[in-house]
């Protein structure tokens, strides 16, 4: 029997990549959520989520991707620009719609330098996507049930965070904080 346990815990410990595995409790604190499953894309990149991945986002995650490195490559920057480069993490909505009424899936984080502005909600901000670190490069979005195509751009729009910090560090500095200003898309 605890045997079983033992191998049964080295399995889910060994399908995590080393280098993430301390991003995971990060991701966890910030959502609130328990990232239960694990899957890659089909072009290579990593996922946790709460609940097993849909077709749908995955390949949406692997467009936002493919999307990235096209206008990556187009800027002049080849420096992590592989799939496997990139751990995201599939949290659950806070909320589906925006203030608008659209279907916008979106996690509540701390407002920290957000606080006071027009994001702040008491405290918090809604974001589409969050990076959670650099160095494994890794960041959060919610859940999608469909426009998937929103998916693809806000892995697109954190991925250039990552990009940018990996590759050109003065204007990863210029439009980290979008606070002072300027959002995405930040490559043209
Ligand atoms: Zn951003």
């Amino acid at each position: 029997m605890r045997t079983r346990i033992l191998s049964g815990l080295f399995l889910i410990l060994s399908l995590m990549s080393g280098a993430a595995f301390a991003q995971l409790g990060q991701a966890q604190r910030i959502t609130g959520d328990i990232f239960g499953f694990t899957a890659r894309t089909r072009n290579g990149a990593n996922i946790y989520s709460v609940r097993r991945p849909s077709p749908a986002m995955l390949s949406a995650i692997d467009q936002g991707l493919t999307n990235l490195f096209a206008v990556a490559r187009k800027n002049g920057y080849s420096r992590r620009l592989n799939y496997s480069d990139y751990t995201i993490f599939i949290a659950n909505a806070d909320r589906n719609r925006d203030s608008a009424g659209r279907y916008s899936p979106d996690i509540a984080v701390g407002a920290a330098q957000y606080a006071g502005t027009d994001y702040d909600q008491g405290g918090y901000v809604y974001a589409a996507g969050m990076v959670i670190s650099f160095n494994p490069m890794t960041f959060v979005i919610a859940e999608h049930t469909r426009d998937f195509n929103r998916v693809s751009d806000v892995v697109r729009y954190e991925g250039e965070h990552l990009v940018l910090y990996h590759n050109d560090r003065r204007r990863y500095s210029q439009t980290a904080d979008h606070s002072q200003g300027g959002g995405h898309p930040i490559l043209q």
